[in-house]
């Protein structure tokens, strides 16, 4: 079967979500960006929401806007975030710190909620900042650390977690997502297995949150930690968002501990006392501009609802499979990423050794994807934003720099 660009153009017609695509900055027509899983684009409304908040907020109104505008902004958007892509109820979530440091609170929380317990188990494959998190805990504390290995293109399965678990497992780091093969574990099943041993679970959700659709209650996920700058699009270096499990909140305690976890912040008194609700993992002063720049994109998300963006991006990542298979597995590519779309997130690499060049004459022909050690190109489907002309335009440019 011969795939050709009417069959993307078509595809485009009858796509609902398209008109989303006029809601960002796109000032040049002829960039195919295939990198929103990296930094999101720019939403419109971010940039009059921020300039707002630059102007009026802080230029006008000055200090008095922390006690009118800006200090419920981590809950506020913390509970947008939760209820519409995570399936939390409104509480459960805060956005404050950078996803490493939020991901070392909650790696560093669950800890000390299994004292006793030595081990730590975290996927060979998994993100580096989770693995080096991982490893300096495990080094300040003196654990094991219990590797899950090959995940590989497939992910985690159930039989490679339970192989390393037993009752001296403290917490599992898992992404729901893989960062470079998009293999989208079982989130519920592996977090049950954990349980079974008494374990927690720890989600990190960079590359899965506003892709693919969470529900974090029924689940019974312990923490979780995302990203807000990739398909959320909240701009470079937003704030990370952090849930904890309602009855879990009291047996866990961030190690952070700074005066905007305290109850009654303002008395400054003497002694740590947390807040009682999700306040308790803020530590200092929050980002506001970084912060106000989340709101938009998350309700723009919300307005389009989760369902129809997993079906286009599932129609996404299925057009590159199959342009892949036709054009690039000839000319010597694999394909590192699943062939089943429901076992996948919203990007698909694709491997070959010269990867690292092949990246860096697509950048300079108007391409732009993501080189991923070793040898992988991957590319970013962003339903929001990602026409499917620009998935055939961009492999076809591939096929013809590869
Ligand atoms: C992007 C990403 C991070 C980013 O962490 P920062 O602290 O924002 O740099 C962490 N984990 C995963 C899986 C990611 O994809």
């Amino acid at each position: 079967m011969t795939i050709d660009r009417s069959t993307a153009e078509k595809l485009d017609a009858a796509d609902l979500l398209a008109d989303y695509r006029n809601r960002f900055v796109i000032n040049d027509e002829t960039l195919i960006y295939l990198d929103g899983n990296s930094l999101g684009r720019l939403p419109i409304a971010s940039r009059e929401r921020v300039r707002r908040v630059l102007e009026d907020d802080w230029g006008q109104h000055l200090i008095r806007s922390w006690t009118d505008r800006w200090l419920d902004l981590p809950s506020r958007i913390g509970d947008l975030i939760g209820q519409h892509l995570l399936g939390a109820r409104p509480g459960d979530v805060i956005v404050s710190d950078s996803t490493t440091v939020a991901l070392y609170k909650a790696i560093s929380a669950a800890l000390d909620a299994r004292p006793g317990r030595r081990s730590v188990v975290i996927e060979r494959d998994n993100f580096p900042t989770d693995r080096y998190l991982v490893e300096s805990l495990a080094q300040q504390r003196g654990l094991e650390i219990r590797w899950v290995e090959p995940a590989g293109t497939e992910g985690v399965t159930d039989a490679q977690l339970a192989a390393v678990l037993d009752e001296t497992v403290a917490v599992a780091v898992l992404s729901q997502v893989d960062y470079r093969s998009a293999a989208l574990l079982d989130m519920k099943g592996l977090t049950a297995r954990l349980h079974s041993v008494g374990a927690l679970s720890v989600w990190d959700l960079c590359h899965s949150v506003g892709s693919v659709p969470i529900d974090l209650v029924a689940d019974e996920v312990d923490i979780a930690v995302g990203c807000t700058y990739k398909y959320l699009n909240g701009g470079p270096g937003a704030p990370s968002f952090t849930y904890v499990r309602a009855d879990l909140r009291d047996q866990l305690r961030q190690p952070i501990w700074g005066w905007w976890g305290r109850r009654e912040m303002f008395d400054m008194d003497q002694g740590f006392d947390a807040q009682p609700d999700m306040q308790a993992w803020l530590s200092g002063t929050p980002s506001v501009l970084s912060m106000a720049a989340i709101e938009p994109g998350v309700a723009m998300i919300a307005e389009a609802g989760m369902p129809p963006i997993r079906d286009k991006s599932c129609a996404l990542t299925a057009l590159a499979v199959d342009l892949h298979d036709e054009w690039l597995e000839p000319q010597g590519w694999v394909l590192a990423t699943p062939r089943d779309p429901s076992r996948r997130g919203s990007h698909v690499t694709v491997a070959r050794a010269d990867a690292l060049e092949v990246t860096a004459r697509l950048v300079e022909s108007g391409v732009i994807p993501d080189f991923r050690r070793p040898d992988g190109i991957r590319l970013g489907l962003a339903p929001l934003t990602t026409r499917f002309v620009d998935v055939y335009d961009g492999m076809a440019r591939i096929a013809q720099e590869g």
